[in-house]
């Protein structure tokens, strides 16, 4: 199956007994046993749900691996799976990551010793010295947010089969349409589905696929452990997102790469990040790795009152935190998505109070570019 079947073909996406084409919403959280201990694959909604389930079904294929998992958020399923390590083990992790997964590691789970060390993993020559004998996984982000760094993913396997490592891919920039990181040798990947697999900012959610039964049989203990599972509208919902995840992420791209052209040739911007554009560090990489570069794209306006009028001025790009909708977003990561990480840091990762970040939506490309272009001058 083509990438773009698969989006609306892949997994379970109808309902065998009465032969509705969209999966029902089993609003159930518990289901009749035959004899006590007897049922019929489902017992409680937390331990699983047919909704739920035809999601993960969906979603394990679309990642190419042999199973899924859905939560309720994304922090949920990156929590889900950190809790496959144990105390005093030591995680290597892409240093300009997520802010809540930075906030995550960094307050939550140092307080249980879960150790870890960040790293320019665009480098992979850091990811090797940073490795201790205490490591047991790789956490990469590729592309970063919101920098749009790229990490090779090929290198990344090497590095973790050689030193026995798990490794683990947040995958939510580059969507299953463009990147498929288990085939690139990843042990486990996760997304926000808030993002572009749900699409329409209408839903919180979190998903995770891994690559053998023995990960499966590990990540459903803990995640029915825990509990953080999503319930079963918010798995339709993204049931539905899903089978226009190819459509949505080609309209993005094409006007991602207009903006883009439209930014190179303004004066006032002095960098641009989009792993599309052939100058751009990681283009090579990222044509390797992924079938498409995503609707990601940050630039610098120089100074916090030329950003202040931009976001003032604009129309068409709602101010808003996260990303990956039909609906163009913008934001200011400095002062949104990563005001949890220290000034000092931030800084130093170049996230400055300049920079202004994109997430294209699905409008018409000239309405975008206009927008911009007035509210720049
Ligand atoms: C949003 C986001 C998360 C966290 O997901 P939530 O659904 O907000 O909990 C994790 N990783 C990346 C790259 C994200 O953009």
């Amino acid at each position: 199956m083509r990438n773009r079947t698969k989006m609306v073909h892949g997994g379970i996406t109808s309902d065998e007994q009465t032969g509705a084409v969209s999966v029902p919403i089993y609003q159930v959280s518990t289901y009749k046993q035959d004899a006590a201990g007897k049922h019929r694959g489902y017992e409680y909604s937390r331990t699983g749900n047919p909704t739920r389930y035809a999601l993960e079904e969906t979603i394990a294929n679309l990642e190419n691996g042999v199973a899924g998992f859905a939560f309720g958020s994304g922090m949920a399923a990156i929590t889900t799976v950190m809790m496959l390590l144990d105390a005093e083990d030591h995680v290597v992790m892409t240093d300009d990551i997520y802010g809540g997964t930075y906030r995550l590691m960094t307050k939550v789970f140092n307080r249980f010793k879960l150790d870890h060390t960040y790293v320019d993993t665009s480098v992979p020559e850091k990811v090797e010295a940073a490795i201790t004998p205490k490591t047991r996984a790789l956490y990469i982000e590729t592309p970063t947010n919101p920098l749009l760094k790229i990490t090779d993913l090929q290198k990344m396997s090497e590095i973790a089969k050689k030193h026995d490592l798990l490794l683990i891919v947040d995958n939510t920039f580059a969507t299953p349409y463009w990147q498929q990181p288990i085939d690139l040798g990843a042990n486990i990947v996760l997304h926000s589905a808030t993002k572009y697999i749900g699409g329409h900012s209408d839903v919180v959610a979190g998903l995770v696929v891994v690559d053998s039964i023995e990960l499966a049989e590990k990540m459903h203990f803990i995640q029915n452990s825990v509990g953080a599972v999503l319930g079963p509208h918010d798995s339709w919902l993204l049931m539905r997102g899903i089978k226009t995840l190819g459509l949505r992420m080609e309209a993005i791209e094409e006007n991602t790469r207009s903006i883009a052209a439209f930014l190179q040739s303004h004066h006032k911007v002095s960098s641009i990040h989009y792993p599309g554009l052939t100058d751009h560090r990681g283009h090579d990489i990222a044509k390797q790795q992924s079938s498409g570069f995503g609707g990601m794209i940050s630039f610098d306006v120089g100074s916090g009152e030329l950003t202040d009028q931009v976001l003032q001025k604009v129309k068409y790009f709602t101010l808003a935190e996260s990303l990956g909708a039909v609906e163009s977003l913008i934001s200011v990561p400095a002062k949104m998505t990563h005001a949890s990480i220290p000034k000092e840091r931030r800084e130093e990762l170049g996230i400055t109070d300049g920079l202004i970040r994109l997430s294209v939506g699905i409008e018409d490309s000239e309405d975008l570019i206009e927008d911009l272009e007035q509210a720049l001058e």
